[in-house]
């Protein structure tokens, strides 16, 4: 049968909203990826969500019956773990404002981390991503770090994400609090940033033009597919309704209401 998806070889695929949503399939997806390993097309993950590590969000997606390997999953982090590594700052003493879980995981990768806050000024660099245990005193270290000439990292920059009680803050409105306290540029790891699409390229090993992102956020997923040079599709079954994804001046190349082959 042809259809859109019958033009590309590869496929980055973002996973809230277009493959579940609060960890729960949405219709088609799942025949959707049993068709990519069907056609031998090749896909990876590429999400901003950072709560959780790459082998983490992999052993998820197979429980739900989406076939995936840790390699298949890239996000923020990887990205960040990638700049440390190629800029050779795999020595510096970072501080990082986590949930528990990835904290941990970012220790296994072999980067020093400062656990102990009152050495702040010796951490050269800092990350941040938004959790549900970040309190003031995160805040309050992590403003100091950068006024004492730490770089800042953001695993996002998106200032809220909707839940059940409603939009609650993201990493975004955590970085704006720092830039509040004490002015600094902010390195984004995640979508809409170029490096971390170039991430998602490198695991797919193939060329731009063979590449359609499926994604359901215009800022993130159809503007960094942009930025990026990539074809790109929003699917409707997350964030993004066809009436606002109409009226955006952010375009995807093709619009669709779900993954349905
Ligand atoms: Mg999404």
């Amino acid at each position: 049968m042809k259809n859109v998806f019958s033009k590309f070889k590869g496929f980055i695929l973002d996973l809230d909203g277009v493959i579940y949503l609060d960890k729960q399939l949405i219709p088609f997806s799942k025949k959707f990826i049993d068709y990519l390993n069907k056609e031998d097309k090749r896909y990876v993950f590429l999400t901003n969500d950072s709560s959780l590590s790459p082998k983490a969000y992999s052993k998820i997606l197979n429980k739900l019956g989406i076939k995936c390997t840790e390699k298949q999953v890239v996000t923020p982090i990887t990205n960040f773990i990638e700049i440390l590594r190629k800029d050779s700052l795999m020595n510096d003493q970072i501080m990082v404002f986590s949930s528990k879980q990835l904290k941990n995981f970012i220790k296994k990768e072999k980067i020093k981390i400062i656990d102990n806050p009152s050495r702040y000024k010796d951490s050269k660099s800092i990350l941040v991503s938004g959790n549900i245990n970040f309190n003031y005193k995160d805040l309050m270290y992590a403003s100091l770090c950068v006024q004492n000439g730490a770089k800042l990292y953001a695993t996002s920059i998106d200032n809220s994400y909707p839940t059940a009680l409603g939009n609650v803050p993201a990493t975004g409105s955590l970085i704006a609090a720092i830039k509040k306290t004490f002015p600094t540029p902010v390195t984004n790891l995640g979508k809409p940033s170029k490096k971390i699409f170039k991430l998602a390229q490198e695991r797919l090993n193939i060329k731009k033009s063979e590449i359609l992102m499926i994604g359901d956020n215009l800022k993130t997923d159809i503007a960094g597919s942009n930025s990026f040079g990539i074809k790109s599709a929003l699917v409707t079954s997350g964030k993004t309704s066809l009436q606002s994804a109409r009226n955006s001046k952010i375009k995807p190349d093709f619009i669709l209401k779900n993954l349905k082959i």
